[in-house]
């Protein structure tokens, strides 16, 4: 999902946060969360075409640009069990909450608004696949940004 989305209903939920909770770190954690996973794909696009970042290019790139491997550490389900188990440790703090709900939501958001395989957004998942875009994107994700990387490239 692009990130203009994400702020938006990320956004909307801290809102809810707020009225629920009625902190204002939690709804701000919530935003952030909801919001910042994303700025994991930027080691994806660094270890893709290098440290020279082009922003505009950025989210081209992740649209419809083919990576050789997508790693996005931060987008998996895993992780909001382990921050499930923190928040029972630390006694449910309400900025500790309003982070997994935001870093949820921003999940939720990617997993039924992109077309990837089902199982991308499972660290173990890509992890067994070698972080191989090919699994990540899927069969039909995976054929059409092949199609639109051949466009791109000039014809000997
Ligand atoms: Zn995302």
């Amino acid at each position: 999902m692009k990130l203009p989305y994400h702020a938006v209903v990320s956004l909307a939920v801290s809102a809810l946060v707020w009225l629920w909770l009625r902190s204002a770190t939690a709804a701000l954690a919530c935003f952030a969360a909801g919001v910042f996973v994303d700025l994991d794909h930027i080691i994806d696009y660094c270890l893709q075409y290098g440290f020279r970042i082009r922003p505009r290019h950025l989210f081209r790139a992740f649209e419809a640009e083919m990576f050789d491997n997508i790693f996005v550490f931060l987008h998996a389900w895993e992780w909001i069990l382990v921050g499930l188990v923190i928040l029972w440790l630390i006694d449910w703090k309400p900025a500790a909450l309003g982070l997994i709900i935001g870093f949820t939501t921003h999940l939720v958001l990617d997993h039924l608004v992109n077309h990837h395989n089902p199982w991308a957004y499972f660290l173990t998942y890509r992890l067994a696949h070698r972080f191989s875009s090919r699994h990540y994107y899927g069969a039909r994700e995976y054929r059409k940004r092949r199609k639109h990387m051949k466009k791109m490239t000039p014809s000997p």
